[in-house]
């Protein structure tokens, strides 16, 4: 970025670096401490079958609370990977994640959660024994959990290769992440385990107008058999149009916003077992 900015801007860009690599510093700092005495909190996005809107899984997505307020990982997310933090925040997220969903796994038959999991962690020696052992102590089975990859996993080939199949073997499900928004070729889709295609929320954003891309992740994931999920679902004509198109699942806050764990159970999980009973009663009645 520095050499981007050009000669003749050098001061204002000096000041403006070591003003952003102090509020680095300071955030490194708090995440640091953060991660000491357990601020950050889990939130999860239900994704819910297009057709009928019916729950499938939920996304796991982490918050940070700090000074009061639910900070975003938009705000820390570069920083904890940069500084290598994003090793203990991603176990943490793992666990948490996990413990949350063995609750729900055994409640509901298909509930699937997903995690993100960023390149550093991917390639991090150890990792797969980590998802092994949190299944193991959880019970949780293995397909239940699904691993959310940008496409920049499937750049460093070599390494990403052998820790996706070894994650397959496991049974866990893998998801490229932010699907189209990448620099990688498509040639990984034949080589790498991918269950699912994340449509990336900037194509799905200016549907029905804006479809080429939108409709060519669908027909590619038909064509290869691969689950498609689309992400950032805000308004009633986007949901319209990926349902005319038969797209599989769809996530956004047209359906529901990120949510704390007993919110999600609240809105989504007990309504469901409610009916569920109810279909009981009605029956032996
Ligand atoms: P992502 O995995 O692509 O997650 C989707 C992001 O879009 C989330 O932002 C979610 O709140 C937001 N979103 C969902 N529906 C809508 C919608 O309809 N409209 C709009 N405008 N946004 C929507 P969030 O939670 O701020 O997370 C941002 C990114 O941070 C995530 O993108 C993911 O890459 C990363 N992230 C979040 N949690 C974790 C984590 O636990 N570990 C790692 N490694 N990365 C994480
Ligand atoms: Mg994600
Ligand atoms: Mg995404
Ligand atoms: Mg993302």
């Amino acid at each position: 970025a520095a050499k981007a900015a050009g000669r003749g801007q050098y001061r204002f860009f000096s000041r403006d670096m070591s003003e952003r690599a102090e509020n680095r510093l300071t955030t490194e700092a708090n995440l640091r401490q953060a991660l000491s005495i357990g601020s950050f909190e889990l939130y999860f996005q239900p994704k819910v079958r297009a057709a009928d809107q019916s729950l499938v899984g939920a996304e796991a997505l982490v918050r940070w609370k700090h000074d009061g307020q639910l900070v975003q990982p938009g705000a820390f997310m570069t920083v904890a990977e940069d500084s290598g933090l994003i090793m203990e925040l991603g176990s943490w997220v793992l666990e948490q994640a996990v413990r949350e969903a063995t609750h729900w796994t055994k409640l509901l038959p298909d509930f699937h959660i997903a995690v993100n999991v960023s390149a550093r962690q991917i390639i991090a020696p150890g990792f797969v024994e980590r998802v092994r052992d949190c299944l193991a102590r959880s019970g949780v089975p293995a397909d239940r959990i699904e691993i959310e990859v940008t496409e920049s996993v499937m750049v460093d080939s070599a390494r990403s290769l052998e820790v996706l199949w070894r994650l397959k073997r496991l049974g866990v499900r893998i998801a490229v992440d932010d699907f189209g928004t990448g620099f990688s070729s498509l040639s990984y889709l034949r080589q790498m385990p991918i269950d699912t295609l994340k449509i990336d929320r900037a194509f799905v954003q200016d549907l029905p107008r804006d479809s080429a891309i939108a409709a060519m992740i669908l027909t590619l994931g038909a064509r290869l058999g691969l689950e498609v999920v689309a992400e950032g679902v805000e308004r009633e004509e986007q949901l319209a149009w990926l349902v005319a198109e038969g797209c599989p699942v769809v996530q956004g806050f047209f359906i529901a916003e990120p949510m704390p764990a007993r919110q999600l159970e609240a809105r989504f999980l007990h309504p469901l077992l409610m009916a569920r009973e109810d279909e009981r009663e009605g029956r032996s009645a």
